[in-house]
């Protein structure tokens, strides 16, 4: 459905994006991740054909985006950071203009932009300048405007900047409704909206892709939690002698006993090992409270992958040559 290549932009000797490389099956909602200026804003400018590449290349509908570019643009829906909006012109007013820059016409022109005033919710605006509109109202605009012509590839920059959290649970919705006929790839700063929405994660750091990945695999424990009565340091050599166990760290008291992480090995069976953690418990005459995987929150996720990241290439964050 799409498929990017080796991607880079420079401007002059700075290099904002490089070597992107990644492809996006149809229906998946992508979220793509990094820090202030890692790049993010830059990928979704080129893969909508907003920006040049410098280098690589971007296939949509099995198409060079750059070769066809009007006919791809037109089922391409994008959200900019900041849209480039008329202030003087009517809500109305101005997502007629944006349908006829997406090729509709006559009836099916009207059909879509009701259908997209309805899915944002901005009915009440119609008439209103957009100047006069509030922020939530101006980023709603522009998420009908993405919409018209029922877009193959939605492009969302941080589509929930702005909005209450009523406004969020309702883009949210939005988001999921549309992935169910396109695919989605949005940019945001929100855990929670990844957490919400997501299929894949794409991480960005310093002009590069650092991570890809689906995030029932990223969250994956590859460690148990195990609360038992006994002593910790009492079982921690038993449990480190088992098949698949990679380390034990004792965590100290929680939960009325004593807690270990016992981290698993890169080939071990999360239930396999689990049962014989268990039955490792019971031969040392140990209570066995609790046994779970561990749960992986994003928001620290994500931290340790940027740090480890950081250490791993030692990259600057300020300009790399072209
Ligand atoms: P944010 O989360 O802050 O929106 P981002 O990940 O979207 O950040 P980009 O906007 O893609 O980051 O910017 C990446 C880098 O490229 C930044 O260092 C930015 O200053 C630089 N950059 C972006 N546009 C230009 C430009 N027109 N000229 C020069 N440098 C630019």
């Amino acid at each position: 459905m799409l498929a990017v290549s080796k991607l880079k932009r420079a401007y002059g000797d700075f290099v904002a994006a490089d070597e992107v490389s990644f492809t996006i099956a149809k229906g998946e909602i992508v979220g793509l991740l990094g820090h202030n200026g890692a790049g993010k804003t830059t990928v979704m400018k080129m893969l909508s054909g907003y920006l040049e590449p410098s280098a690589g290349s971007i296939q949509f509908q099995g198409l060079a985006l750059q070769e066809h570019l009007k006919t791809l643009q037109q089922k391409i829906g994008y959200l900019p950071e900041n849209l480039p909006i008329y202030p003087e012109l009517s809500v109305a007013a101005y997502l007629d203009y944006a349908a006829e820059l997406k090729g509709l016409r006559g009836e099916e022109k009207q059909r879509e932009i009701k259908r997209v005033i309805e899915a944002t919710d901005i009915n009440n605006k119609l008439l209103a300048p957009i100047a006069s509109l509030s922020r939530g109202y101006k980023q709603r605009v522009g998420v009908a405007q993405a919409l018209l012509g029922r877009p193959a590839l939605l492009i969302l920059d941080e589509p929930t900047n702005g909005l209450d959290p009523q406004q969020t649970l309702q883009m949210r919705e939005l988001i999921r409704s549309i992935a169910k006929e396109a695919t989605v790839i949005l940019s945001t700063h929100i855990m929670q909206e990844v957490d919400a929405l997501c299929d894949r994660v794409l991480m960005m750091r310093a002009g590069r892709l650092v991570l890809d990945e689906k995030l029932a695999d990223l969250r994956r424990a590859r460690s148990l939690l195990l609360t038992t009565n006994k002593p910790a340091a009492d079982i921690q050599q038993a449990l480190n002698q088992l098949t698949g166990v990679k380390a034990v760290d004792i965590l100290g008291k929680a939960n009325d006993g004593e807690q270990l992480r016992i981290q698993l090995g890169d080939a071990a069976n999360v239930h396999n090992t689990a049962a014989a953690v268990a039955r490792a418990v019971l031969q040392a005459n140990a209570e066995l409270y609790q046994l779970q995987p561990e749960v992986r929150d994003l928001e620290s996720l994500f931290r340790d992958l940027n740090n480890a990241e950081a250490s791993k290439h030692h990259v600057p964050e300020v300009n790399r040559a072209a």
